[in-house]
């Protein structure tokens, strides 16, 4: 593995991988870690200066507060005071003054929409937007019983014009079982597109369709047994989620319509679901890695699929905070057995715990059994870019290797021209090792980096520590390998 040379923090063995859009985080001062922005929250100060009033904020009062040290932005119509938080913001002070006195929404999901800031700014509320009354759409069609009729797709954003043509559902029954079938009228659909979940009588399938997201969200009229089925016919893109009935009995409709059901949205504006799932187990790999084995609750239908990481939320001290980590194949490991579950109910995890972590310690004080909240996957990387690939390249830096166990899995079984060829380079190594020593350099890169044929199609995937990876990402330019032939895993 390629290692960096050390820097200020994140530091060469940190795990802080690079976030999207290749955005740097800043070195944060002694004493701004978020732990210690847990404990300036929970100390009781008044971080508003409203005294724990909260005010409804108009448009010319938000555009008021836009200096630092007296800075609102609004969030999804709820406006935070950040200026207390300026100093422990990852992304710096700038990041944060771009949205200064105005909505930072969009800007915020750009970045880091995974972000739990309601959580993590509760302290910092200074009230919601005042509402401009809004003239109500005509959702005649939704506030009907879903009573079998093949409802129009609603769709919610205008930008969906230009993606996928609209999917519907439709739904039928037979004594014991109710089959609700999707009709995505695309080809690429497959098991990983649909993510199902049933909780108490809600019922959710969300389906991936290219950068879209469908959702179907109903309250059931009648109780269901935990588990339920999925099938995918993928030459007709159908989807056949099939339920069982607790008792025989006729139904004379689904259920009833929630929060945004049967919509299609831009995967990037949807909110991250989460389910609680179980740990299994937990292995040492190495002195401070764990392999984690967590079980997916019998009433959820997930595969993240290849190149794709999930997010786990954890309350600490009273916050709730989310943190990316990418699936690794269970058969990566010698012991491994067979599953006694079906549908890929476990889902493995290769973790790095740092000692003087926020989340990671708290990981590692899970027991077996207790739980821990797992959102849907997310992830830009797409299988369609091994398409005709004849040369493909990995370079992973610490835990940076996870994404590359599944990528390699993959491509190993599905591109037959591909050869195996593995490299260590060790930036501390022991005087034992005889093998490759030192850090990322156009020199190590030149010499592992060569194309089967001057024309033949590559792909070189990279993950690591932030600077491992914005400094590969430049050597590899410089190398002239184009941005399509460079994939790096983003969260
Ligand atoms: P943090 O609190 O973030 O600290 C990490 C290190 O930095 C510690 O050594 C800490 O002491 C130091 N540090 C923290 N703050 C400061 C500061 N202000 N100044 C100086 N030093 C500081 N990790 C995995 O192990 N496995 C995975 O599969 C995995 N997948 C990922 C996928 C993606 C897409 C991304 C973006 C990241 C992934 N990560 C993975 C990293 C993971 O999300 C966490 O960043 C990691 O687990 C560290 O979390 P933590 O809260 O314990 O540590």
């Amino acid at each position: 593995m390629l290692n960096v040379p050390s820097q200020s923090f994140p530091g060469s063995s940190s795990q802080q991988r690079v976030s999207s859009g290749g955005r740097s985080k800043v070195p944060l001062k002694q004493g701004r870690s978020l732990m210690d922005w847990i404990r300036l929250t929970k100390s009781g100060k008044d971080l508003t200066g409203l005294k724990g009033r909260l005010i409804e904020v108009t448009e010319e009062e938000l555009k008021k507060h836009n200096k630092r040290d007296d800075c609102w932005i609004c969030i999804r119509g709820f406006v935070y005071n950040v200026s207390p938080y300026m100093e422990y913001h990852p992304g710096g002070e700038e990041e944060l003054m771009r949205a200064a006195g105005s909505d930072g929404t969009d800007l915020f999901d750009q970045v880091h929409r995974w972000v739990n800031y309601e959580s993590m700014l509760k302290e910092c509320l200074v009230g919601r937007m005042a509402v401009k009354p809004a003239v109500p759409k005509d959702n005649h069609e939704e506030k009907k019983l879903l009573n079998g009729m093949l409802p129009k797709s609603q769709v919610t954003d205008p930008l969906a014009k230009e993606g996928p043509s609209s999917p519907s559902y439709d739904w039928f029954q037979t004594d014991a079982l109710v089959t609700i079938v999707i009709y995505t009228k695309q080809k690429d659909i497959n098991l990983d597109s649909v993510i199902a979940d049933h909780r108490d009588d809600s019922f959710r399938a969300e389906t991936v369709i290219k950068d879209y997201s469908y959702l179907i969200h109903i309250a059931l009229s009648h109780e269901i047994q935990e588990d339920f089925s999925v099938r995918v016919v993928e030459n007709v893109g159908k989807i056949e989620i099939v339920l069982k009935k607790k008792e025989n009995t006729s139904w004379k409709c689904l259920g009833h319509p929630l929060e945004n059901h049967n919509s299609l949205i831009p995967k990037k504006d949807t909110g991250l679901y989460y389910r609680k799932c179980q740990l299994i187990s937990k292995e040492d790999v190495t002195h401070d890695t764990k392999l984690f084995c967590l079980m997916l609750p019998p009433s959820t239908h997930l595969q993240v699929p290849t190149g794709q990481h999930v997010y786990f939320k954890l309350t600490i001290t009273g916050t709730e905070i989310v943190k990316p980590y990418t699936p690794v194949s269970g058969s990566l490991f010698s012991e491994f057995k067979e599953p006694v579950l079906p549908n890929n109910k476990y889902i493995y995890f290769l973790i790095k715990i740092y000692p003087a972590g926020l989340f990671t310690p708290e990981l590692d004080h899970l027991q077996i059994g207790d739980y821990v909240s797992v959102s849907n996957p997310e992830g830009n990387f797409k299988i369609s870019q091994f398409q005709e690939l004849e040369d493909l390249f990995l370079l992973a830096a610490g835990t940076g290797f996870t994404p590359m166990v599944k990528v390699l899995s993959y491509a190993l079984t599905n591109i037959p021209s591909l050869r195996f060829d593995l490299e260590f380079v060790l930036s501390a190594p022991t005087s034992e090792w005889n093998g490759k020593r030192g850090y990322i350099s156009p020199a190590l890169l030149s010499e592992f980096l060569k194309r089967s044929l001057d024309t033949s199609k590559v792909l070189i995937c990279i993950c690591g520590p932030v600077p491992f990876t914005e400094q590969g990402m430049k050597l590899l330019h410089d190398l002239n390998f184009s941005k399509d032939e460079i994939h790096s895993f983003t969260a």
